[in-house]
């Protein structure tokens, strides 16, 4: 087993390549360290190792493990339930997996009450694989507009989680498209909607989503290692 300075290490290296070859550099990138089902004393190896943005993708699991490490941006990558907004919207700095107008007009609502704001990237997906959740790229432009007027929420860019492929090289035009959505959204000017970031590229694909423009990548067992789920 390589150690986790090894394999930060390794992935910052990655990550600095890709980013000069799509022409930016590495303080471009945000290195999301994917933390779901990794234990909090690993978890603060890797903060002592200068890792500074955590992803759970279960909202019970980022809630228990947060009072633990301090000095930290929590990101929320998966699937959020309508009925777990009120405990998570404002434990986080960004949700990246508004997939419904539902869900973000419970979002809306919550930060509304409280006179705050969300910030929220909407999820894609782009290949429509029905095992994943986001909505279809037609959708993009429209639930950008829709939200746009929307005082509790701050739209700032577009996620998506890429099919698994052996060869990353396949799923290029999936980034591509996100890229070009990207694009898109920017063009409008709408306020409330800023189009910051694009949230893409997983272990085994991001350094082809970076040079599709990616600037936050969520990694996880090149990181950690290989996942164990315990029932
Ligand atoms: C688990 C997960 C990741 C990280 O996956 P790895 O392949 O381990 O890097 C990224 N994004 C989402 C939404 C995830 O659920």
């Amino acid at each position: 087993m390589t150690s986790l300075t090894e394999n930060i290490t390794f992935v910052k290296d990655k990550i600095e390549a890709a980013a000069r070859r799509s022409g930016r550099k590495v303080e471009d990138i945000t290195l999301v360290a994917v933390t779901k089902t990794v234990p909090v004393e690993r978890i603060k190896e890797a903060v002592d190792l200068g890792i500074r943005d955590l992803g759970e993708n279960r909202v019970q699991e980022l809630l228990s493990k947060q009072p633990a490490i301090e000095n930290v941006n929590w990101h929320l990558i998966g699937h959020l339930q309508r009925n777990k907004v009120k405990k998570i919207w404002d434990s986080v700095s960004l949700i990246h997996s508004v997939d419904s107008i539902e869900l973000a007009k419970e979002l809306n609502k919550r930060a509304m009450s409280a006179e705050s704001k969300v910030n929220i990237l909407l999820e894609v997906n782009v290949a429509g694989e029905e095992s994943k959740y986001g909505i279809s790229p037609e959708e993009v432009v429209p639930m950008a507009r829709e939200l746009s007027g929307w005082t509790g929420l701050t739209v700032c860019g577009l996620m998506t989680v890429a099919p698994y492929v052996t060869d990353p090289e396949e799923v290029r035009p999936v980034f591509r498209k996100m890229a070009s959505l990207k694009r898109e959204v920017e063009s409008l000017n709408l306020p409330n909607v800023q189009m910051k970031y694009l949230s893409m590229g997983m272990s085994n694909d991001f350094e082809i989503a970076i040079e599709e423009g990616s600037n936050l990548v969520r990694i996880g067992s090149a990181i950690f290692g290989e996942r164990t789920y315990l029932k």
